[in-house]
């Protein structure tokens, strides 16, 4: 198989396989540029306690550090735009846990490739020091827009990223230059905390970190602004009009399950250990732990 018929292969197998969406970047060293942002980022403290932002920024701005050997990096995106929302919760975090639904797929197409090739390779998602959107830019897949949201033209923003880092060299895609924000401000305008505005994203202020990073007791103001929600946010992601494109997934993996649906907000305020645990093993809310979501929930609105 040569460069340009394992690229077409790879591709072809990343839709076979359930991804919406797959390009292809060189793994070389992040763009000065960025990497400068992310750094003032940090020092500005804007990550709030998300300490490990902070580590590895070496291999952070180089993925020929974390994935030694490494040529090409393969950037997919799987459509969680859900059937059925959840009141309180967000639309990413209503069925299994994203993390291992992408990456048991990134494993079939890297076991695929290598069969064929003996190509090596390590995957991610949200789960390694790796700028994921930079990297989904710079395979030509869409742009970040002022909500930091990855966003594909046509499609929107209601999307996991995963990436397939590997040591084979592929045909690439060209980076996507544009940003199709304009003067756009939906975004901002429709953050309750003010954690968006023209200079950035601030993470303090964001109820999305609150409610799910964030262990200590939430901020006084914190439950007018939450209203209902008391997993997540998506409101900057509701109001982007990008999302008018948004198609409900079909992964099974993704679906909430029937109790889930069937929860009604007097009984999230009377939620135990055991039913925390039968609604939510297996899925990005055990991230956040038993007491903390009963501390979101005693802080959203009744
Ligand atoms: S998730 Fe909510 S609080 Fe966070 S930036 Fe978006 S709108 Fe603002
Ligand atoms: S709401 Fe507007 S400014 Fe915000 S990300 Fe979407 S298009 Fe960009």
């Amino acid at each position: 198989m040569n460069k340009t018929e394992l690229t077409q292969y790879i591709k072809s197998e990343a839709l076979r396989l359930g991804f919406d969406i797959c390009g292809i970047t060189k793994a070389q060293a992040v763009d000065k540029r960025i990497q400068a942002e992310y750094r003032l980022w940090i020092s500005d403290a804007r990550h709030g306690t998300m300490q490990y932002l902070e580590r590895n920024s070496e291999k952070r701005f180089d993925p020929t550090l974390l994935v030694e050997g490494c040529r090409s990096i393969i950037v997919v995106a799987m459509n969680y735009y859900p059937q059925q929302k959840i009141s309180g919760i967000s639309d990413y975090a209503i069925g299994k846990d994203y993390h291992k639904v992408v990456k048991e797929r990134l494993f079939l197409l890297l076991k695929s490739i290598n069969e064929k090739t003996g190509t090596a390779g390590r995957a991610f998602c949200d789960s390694a020091p790796i700028l994921e959107r930079y990297w989904a830019v710079q395979a030509g897949l869409g742009w970040i827009g002022k909500n930091r949201q990855f966003i594909i033209p046509g499609k929107g923003s209601c999307f996991f990223l995963g990436e397939l880092v590997i040591d084979a060299e592929l045909d690439y895609d060209k980076p996507f230059e544009k940003n199709l924000c304009g003067d756009c401000k939906k975004c901002i305008e429709a953050c309750p905390s003010r954690a968006l505005n023209e200079n950035g994203f601030d993470a303090r202020r964001c109820l999305s970190y609150l409610t799910i990073e964030y262990r200590g007791d939430l901020p006084q103001n914190c439950g007018n602004m939450l209203g209902e929600c008391f997993y997540g946010c998506d409101r900057c992601s509701a109001a982007c009009p990008h999302n008018r494109f948004s198609t409900p997934n079909t992964t099974e993996e993704l679906q909430p399950q029937k109790e889930l649906l069937e929860m009604r907000r007097e009984d999230w305020e009377i939620l135990t250990k055991e039913e925390y645990e039968t609604l939510f093993s297996g899925s990005a809310v055990e991230r956040c732990g038993y007491e903390q979501l009963m501390r979101n929930i005693k802080a959203s609105k009744k």
